[in-house]
Formats: C-alpha cells, sequence, structure tokens
C-alpha cells in the first residue's frame, strides 16, 4: 500500500523509526533513561552512512573544485560573533504556550495565533480552546559558559551554523590558500539550535550537523553565481539517487527572506510529512562580511589586482543538513515489494552510499565453505566495507542485508570449491551471476564508482 499523494510507502515514517533502529541506524539519545527529546545517536549502519554521505559531499565540493577550499572551525566562538552576525538580536522564533498542558509551539504553527486570533485557538495536544499565551520571541541559541565562573562575561554560544566559522576566517583562508576570488569556503560540522517544535524522526533535531560552502563573488556577479551553484546542488541532489519527481525548487517570498539574504532558494523533498526544505541556496549580499568588519574593527576587504579595486565581496551559500540528506536518503530508498507471497523490505541506496558494500556468506558450514568466505571477506576488508554472515538461512541472511541496503551478497558454495567461482546476488534485481573469486573485488568497486556520478 502506497500514500497516493507521495508515492511512499503507507506509514513510511513509522517503519523507518522501527527499520533504524532494528538494523543499527539510529536510536534514540540516553534511550535507557527514557530518551532525551529529539536528540539520535548513529548506530553502526548510520555512522557509515553518514560517512558516505558526508565523504561524498566533501569530494563534490572541495576535492573537485579548484576554488573551494575545506575548513574545520570550532562549535564555540567569540560571543561577539553571534552579536555581529545578529543571531543574538534576531535568531528568534515567536513562542506560544497553552495554559492548560503547558505545551509550547511555533506561533506561526497555530492558524489562529498566527492570524492574531490567539482566544480563538484550540491546542492540538490537549484541545482547550482560549487557554495560548501571547507570542514572545524565543531565541533559538543554547548558551554555555566558558571558564569556572557562571557570570555574564563568559557565556558564550553553542554555534547555530557553520557559516560564521567560514566567514570570520575569510582572510586567513584566502591569504593562506592564495585563493582569489571568486572562491569558496567549505565545512561540515556541527550546529545547535533550540527548536521550539522538533520532530519528524531527524527531519528537525537540536542537534544535528550541516555541509555548508559560503563562495566569495564580486559584487554584481553575485546574481550569476546563484545560479549557477542552484544547478550544481541540484545535480548532488540527484547523484544521491533521489527520485526527481519528489524533488523541485522553492523560490522564497519577500516575507520568507532570512534577514541576511538578497535571494534565497530551497531544494524541498516530498517527505511522507510533505514538501519540506531539503537544502538551501542564498545570496548572503555582503552582509556577515561587513557586519564583521564593523564589530571586529577589521577589514574584510578583498583587493582585486587586475582592476586595482577594493571591495568587501558577496557571498553566494549552499547550506544542507547532514542528517536530513540521510533522512532524504532512507526516505527515497525505503520500498516493499511482494517476493514468493512474502513482503520484502529492501533500502535501494546508490552504492556508493551503502553502508556495506557486499555481504559475504558460506552457503553451509561445511566442506571447506566457511574458510573460503572467511578468506575473502579477509581480502576484501579494508578495500570495502564488508560483512561476513554464516548464520541462519541462506534465506534471512539476505533479507537481512537488504533491510541495511547492502547492494551485493557473495555466496562461497559447493561450485566455488570445484571451480572457484561464486554467486553474487544483485539486492534490486535479485539476479544472481557467477564470479571468478579474484574478480569480486573489480566487480564491486565498478558498479560502486559506476553509482557516483558527477555532482
Ligand atoms: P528552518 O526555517 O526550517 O528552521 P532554516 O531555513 O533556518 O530552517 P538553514 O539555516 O538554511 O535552515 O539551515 C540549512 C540546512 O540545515 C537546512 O536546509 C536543513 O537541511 C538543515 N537544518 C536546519 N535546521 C535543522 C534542524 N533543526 N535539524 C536538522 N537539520 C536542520
Amino acid at each position: 500500500m502506497h500514500d497516493t499523494e507521495t508515492g511512499h510507502p503507507a506509514d513510511l515514517m513509522d517503519k523507518l523509526v522501527s527499520l533504524c533502529k532494528r538494523r543499527g541506524f539510529i536510536f534514540q539519545s540516553s534511550e535507557i533513561y527514557g530518551g532525551l527529546g529529539s536528540v539520535y545517536d548513529y548506530g553502526p549502519l548510520g555512522a557509515e552512512l553518514k560517512n558516505n554521505i558526508r565523504d561524498d559531499w566533501w569530494s563534490a565540493m572541495v576535492h573537485r573544485h579548484e576554488d573551494i577550499e575545506g575548513i574545520e572551525s570550532g562549535i564555540l566562538m567569540h560571543p561577539e560573533v553571534w552579536v555581529a552576525s545578529g543571531h543574538v538580536g534576531g535568531f528568534t522564533d515567536p513562542l506560544t504556550e497553552c495554559r492548560n498542558c503547558h505545551r509550547r509551539f511555533r506561533a506561526d504553527e497555530l492558524e489562529e495565533v498566527a492570524a492574531g486570533n490567539v482566544a480563538a485557538q484550540q491546542c492540538p495536544v490537549c484541545g482547550t480552546t482560549g487557554e495560548f499565551t501571547e507570542p514572545r520571541q524565543f531565541n533559538l541559541m543554547f548558551k554555555t559558559f566558558m571558564g569556572p565562573v557562571e557570570e555574564d562575561a563568559a557565556i558564550v554560544y553553542l554555534r547555530p551554523e557553520t557559516a560564521q566559522g567560514s566567514y570570520v576566517n575569510f582572510r586567513n583562508v584566502a591569504d593562506s590558500a592564495r585563493q582569489k576570488i571568486p572562491f569558496g569556503v567549505a565545512q561540515i560540522g556541527k550546529a545547535f539550535r533550540n527548536e521550539i517544535t522538533p520532530g519528524n524522526f531527524i527531519f528537525r533535531t537540536r542537534e544535528f550537523e550541516q555541509m555548508e560552502m559560503q563562495f566569495f563573488v564580486k559584487p554584481g556577479t553575485d546574481e550569476e553565481w546563484f545560479e549557477v551553484w542552484r544547478e550544481r546542488r541540484m545535480a548532488w541532489v540527484r547523484s544521491l539517487g533521489i527520485r526527481s519527481e519528489r524533488l523541485r525548487l522553492h523560490p522564497h517570498g519577500p516575507d520568507e527572506l532570512a534577514h541576511y539574504a538578497k535571494r534565497a532558494e530551497d531544494i524541498q523533498y516530498l517527505f511522507p510529512f510533505g514538501w519540506q526544505e531539503f537544502e538551501g541556496i542564498h545570496n548572503r549580499t555582503d552582509f556577515d562580511l561587513t557586519r564583521h568588519q564593523e564589530r571586529a574593527g577589521k577589514k574584510l576587504e578583498y583587493f582585486e589586482q587586475a582592476t586595482n579595486e577594493r571591495y568587501v565581496p558577496y557571498v553566494v551559500e549552499t547550506a544542507v543538513g547532514l542528517n536530513r540528506a540521510l533522512l532524504v536518503v532512507l526516505a527515497d530508498a525505503y520500498d516493499e515489494e511482494e517476493v514468493e507471497s512474502e513482503t520484502r523490505v529492501v533500502l535501494r541506496l546508490a552504492p556508493h552510499l551503502a553502508p556495506v558494500k557486499a555481504a559475504v556468506f558460506p552457503l553451509v558450514k561445511k566442506d571447506g565453505m566457511p574458510e573460503i568466505a572467511e578468506k575473502l571477506a579477509a581480502d576484501l576488508r579494508g578495500r570495502l566495507n564488508v560483512f561476513y554472515d554464516a548464520s541462519g538461512s541462506i534465506g534471512r541472511r539476505y533479507r537481512r542485508q537488504d533491510e541495511a541496503g547492502t547492494p551485493f551478497c557473495v555466496t562461497i558454495d559447493g561450485q566455488t570449491v570445484e571451480d572457484d567461482s561464486v554467486t553474487v546476488r544483485d539486492r534490486d534485481t535479485l539476479e544472481q551471476v557467477r564470479v571468478p573469486l579474484d574478480g569480486v573485488l573489480a566487480f564491486v568497486q565498478d558498479a560502486v564508482s559506476a553509482a557516483r556520478r558527477d555532482g
């Protein structure tokens, strides 16, 4: 059964949450203590999948572009950074609380409250009407203290975005890497937002990871670069294997634009819960660099030798959440089909993203098969992430790997002992082909690199 609007299997989010726990992709944080709201831990397969998406982004952005440098700035930064960026004053969401059940909501997500009719709003949780408080602005930054004395002077923030770390290092990178404008600074790292209404599993969480790139350009060329980056980012999203009918661009109207942006477009994905932002492409103008220049009293200009001009560059930013990308990849890959009157659950992950590239099985635990299989797994390990499994029926072992998204299962059987060939089963087509034992590595590697299209 499929949801007719989104084309996803019915109840996909529930099924994903349970598959992620069962197979070791994602666990709730501190589960044995009852969990910590909206924070998640990544298990063996989840950590692998996350690393693969992260590495693919890094390679697509940093390694494949001569004009992009990768950096890693600290989560904690000088508190003045967040004053200059506007986050201390304005990184807020309107908060309202039901006085009856004390649940808190974003005021812009409740129809009547958003329209200014607070008294007419019914609480979606307890059903009481007219008990909402007037909305007040709630800052989403997490605060903590640096040093042993809890006093105002020592307040620092957990960064709500990685972008500022790239802005304050603009000169350092330009000078040390000898980059000329246009060039970009990319980074991947944790960000924290005290979201009022986190939810939809890992879609919106309070701790998450961003993959952001700030492209510094000459003012006047920013519109052109915006188009270039929007197309390049869309190409990368497609290269993850995401179905194109579940992708669209959403340009921000004037009321949606962030305070720093001249123009913004979201790449949206059709989640089981509707169209939502996956990645944002923003024209941030010279807003951030100018603010830091003023507040820090340090020049953040660029001197263009060819024209003898000095200017503060404009920035085209591409910003995507790593965890959200992982959710998109999982939601798009999840499939159910009837095979021999049983439901087969399969994650059709692009082979270059799959946590395990190949599983190696001896058909039975005798006749020399385990020895050959163990040796093959040992030979492959280090070149590929492989999984060795000798327990249970072959059908069960296949199904476990289908749920893990493993593209190939390699089985050592009676014929292997005779002619050094193995069976390779394709996760998607279920076809089985015979491959020479010493050709397995090349076979799997070829399939993995064929899937890694240019992003
Ligand atoms: P929203 O308006 O939905 O709160 P945003 O537009 O402020 O999000 P950005 O600041 O542009 O988001 O962040 C860039 C990317 O980081 C988003 O496209 C998304 O993929 C990811 N992201 C933002 N907030 C969260 C969160 N709370 N949990 C997980 N990922 C997030």
